[in-house]
C-alpha cells in the first residue's frame, strides 16, 4: 500500500467530513427500495438494531463554522450550547431530506427540547426520544430498557415493512463488533505510537464512521490500519494527554489541530464516543439477541459524564484510563454550556488531584474560529508538564 492510497483514503474520508448534504447518504438509499435512513444525536444509539432492519444510522452532529446560523437561533434561548442551532438550521435548510427519522438519546434537557422541534417539524417522520435505564438491576433498568428496544423495533419496522428476525440481529451485532475491535485496535496502536495518526485525522475518521455503512467502515479501518502499521516514523518531544468533556457538540477541527500543535499528543478523548461505546463484544450467537443488547448496556463500564453514575465512580473510570492510555495528564475540555460536562468537571477534577494528575480546563463552541488563547492554555500545560514532573 503506498501514498497514493493513504492519500486517497484520507481524501475520501475529507470529503465524507465536508459534505453537509449526505450525498453518500442519498446513494446507499438508492440502491434498495426497502432502504431506509435514520439520523440520531450524540452519544450512543443501539445502532445494531437500525442495520438488522436494513436501515442506514447515520450520527448528527451539528455543522461547526461551516453554514451560518440564521434560523436555528430563534429556536433557542441564547445561554445553551451551539449545537442544536446548526442541527435545527440544517433541518430547515432541507439537509436531512433523505432521512427518514431521527432518534434522540437522552442525554440532556437541550436534546429532549430538539426532539420536540423535530416532531413539530417533520410530522411525516419517525421522531423518537429514546429513554435509557438509570438502575442497572436486569430486573428493574433491563425490563424497562428491554420495552424501548421493542418499542423501536415495532417504530422502525413501520417504515419498510421489515421485522429483523434473531438471526439479522445476530448478524448486526457480529459486524458491528468487528467495527469496535478494529477501531479499539486503532486506539491501542495510537496509544503506542500518537504520531503515526494525527489526532485530526483521526477524528475525520471516526466522524465517516458515523455517516458509512457499517460494511464501508470496517473496510476503511483495515486498510487504514495496514498502512498505519506500516509507517516508520519518530515521535516528537509531546507530552500524552486525554481530552474529555467534548462528548457532543463537537470541538472544531482547529482546536484539535492546536492540542496537539502545542506539544500534546491526544492519546485518547470522548468526541465520538458512542463508536467504541463498549470496550467488549457483545455476544453476536444468541437466541435472545435482543437480551445480549440490554445485558451489555446494563454492565457498561464506559467514562462518560452523560452515563448515569451508580457505583462506577467515574472520577476513577478517569484516573484508570490516564494510567491506561500512559498519560501525562488531562484537558478538560467541554462545550461552552454544557451541563453534563461541566457539572461534572469538579468532581473529575478532584478525582485527577487526588490521583495526582494534571489537568487543565477549556471551553469552546463548534463554530469558534480563534485559538490562540488555546495554544497558549495547551502550550503552557505542556511546558509545565516537560519541564517540572
Ligand atoms: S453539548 Fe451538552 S448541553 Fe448541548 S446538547 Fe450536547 S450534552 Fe446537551
Amino acid at each position: 500500500m503506498g501514498n497514493v492510497t493513504y492519500a486517497q483514503t484520507m481524501s475520501s474520508i475529507e470529503k465524507l467530513f465536508d459534505d453537509l448534504t449526505f450525498e453518500y447518504v442519498r446513494q446507499w438509499k438508492a440502491k434498495l427500495p426497502s432502504r431506509r435512513v435514520i439520523g440520531f444525536l450524540p452519544i450512543y444509539i443501539p445502532r445494531e438494531i437500525i442495520h438488522a432492519c436494513g436501515m442506514l444510522p447515520v450520527g448528527i452532529f451539528g455543522a461547526g463554522d461551516r453554514i451560518p446560523v440564521v434560523r436555528g437561533d430563534a429556536y433557542f434561548q441564547s445561554y445553551i450550547c451551539h449545537l442544536p442551532r446548526t442541527v435545527v438550521e440544517l433541518a430547515l435548510c432541507g439537509n436531512f431530506g433523505d432521512f427518514d427519522g431521527f432518534l434522540f438519546p437522552s442525554i440532556c434537557d437541550v436534546i429532549r427540547n430538539l426532539s420536540g422541534i423535530f416532531k413539530l417539524q417533520f410530522e411525516n417522520k419517525l421522531v423518537r426520544y429514546l429513554d435509557f435505564p438509570q438502575n442497572f438491576d436486569p430486573e428493574v433498568g433491563g425490563v424497562f430498557y428491554r420495552r424501548i428496544l421493542d418499542d423501536l423495533i415495532n417504530d422502525l419496522s413501520s417504515l419498510n415493512g421489515l421485522r429483523p428476525t434473531n438471526n439479522n440481529l445476530n448478524e448486526s451485532i457480529a459486524v458491528y463488533n468487528r467495527s469496535r475491535r478494529l477501531l479499539l485496535d486503532l486506539v491501542r496502536l495510537r496509544t503506542e505510537k500518537p504520531h503515526l495518526l494525527s489526532a485530526v485525522d483521526f477524528y475525520k475518521l471516526r466522524r465517516a464512521g458515523n455517516t458509512l455503512s457499517v460494511e464501508d467502515f470496517n473496510a476503511l479501518l483495515e486498510n487504514l490500519l495496514q498502512f498505519v502499521g506500516q509507517i516508520d516514523a519518530e515521535p516528537e518531544d509531546k507530552i500524552r494527554v486525554v481530552v474529555t468533556g467534548a462528548f457532543c457538540e463537537q470541538p472544531p477541527l482547529g482546536l484539535i489541530k492546536t492540542i496537539e500543535n502545542a506539544g500534546c499528543y491526544i492519546v485518547d478523548d470522548d468526541f465520538q464516543l458512542g463508536l467504541t461505546w463498549f470496550s467488549q463484544d457483545i455476544p453476536d450467537y444468541s437466541d435472545d439477541p435482543l437480551g445480549a443488547l440490554v445485558e451489555s448496556l446494563l454492565e457498561l463500564k464506559t467514562f462518560s459524564s452523560a452515563v448515569f453514575e451508580d457505583d462506577r465512580m467515574r472520577g476513577e473510570l478517569l484516573a484508570e484510563r490516564v494510567l491506561e492510555r500512559k498519560a501525562d495528564g488531562v484537558i478538560f475540555c467541554a462545550p461552552s454550556f454544557c451541563d453534563p460536562a461541566l457539572l461534572d468537571r469538579p468532581i473529575l477534577e478532584r478525582a485527577m488531584n487526588k490521583h495526582h494528575i494534571k489537568h487543565t480546563s477549556l471551553q469552546y463552541h463548534e463554530n469558534l474560529g480563534q485559538f490562540h488563547v488555546i495554544k497558549e492554555q495547551a502550550g503552557a500545560f505542556s511546558d509545565m508538564i516537560k519541564l517540572w514532573e
